[in-house]
């Protein structure tokens, strides 16, 4: 777990945000306490830079603080939106309420599941801190993005 941005690797993606989309998430995780909140990014991938564009916000059909299930349908939708959108799924989004934005148990059994770039925000720390899995779970940069949507 200590391969993180101290050796980063050739070939480790960064997600890139806008201040506009944190505000939309953090906003969304704090309407949504105690539970945890989820969402579905869709961007474009250029390299190794895996850029966010459209946030699809989500219920968390558990409504639990320390879980979260995205139904069926609405990932159903999130395939639609990526045709009509030419858009891809890069990633999925929920908060941790409680606890800081590393991945639970529970999510580094999903992330075996979803190879997208999980992103978590900490309602303690107000954090967003991004993984993907690799042949370990590793924490990739998030950037910045001033301008934009
Ligand atoms: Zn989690």
């Amino acid at each position: 777990m200590d391969d993180g941005f101290g050796c980063r690797r050739i070939g480790l993606p960064i997600i890139i945000l806008t201040e506009k989309q944190k505000q939309i998430l953090s906003n969304y995780a704090d309407r949504e306490k105690p539970n945890e909140s989820c969402g579905i990014l869709l961007g474009s991938v250029d390299n190794e830079k895996i850029k966010v564009e459209k946030i699809f916000l989500t219920k968390n059909i558990e409504q639990s603080p320390v879980n979260f299930t995205i139904s069926a349908e609405q990932r159903l939708e999130a395939d639609k939106m990526e045709k009509k959108l030419q858009l891809k799924i890069i990633g999925i989004f929920h908060s941790h309420p409680d606890s800081m934005a590393y991945p639970s148990n529970t999510d580094k059994k999903f992330m075996e599941l979803n190879h997208e770039v999980w992103l978590i925000f900490s309602g303690i720390s107000k954090e967003f801190k991004a993984y993907v899995l690799e042949r370990e779970i590793l924490e990739i940069p998030i950037e910045i993005e001033e301008s934009g949507l």
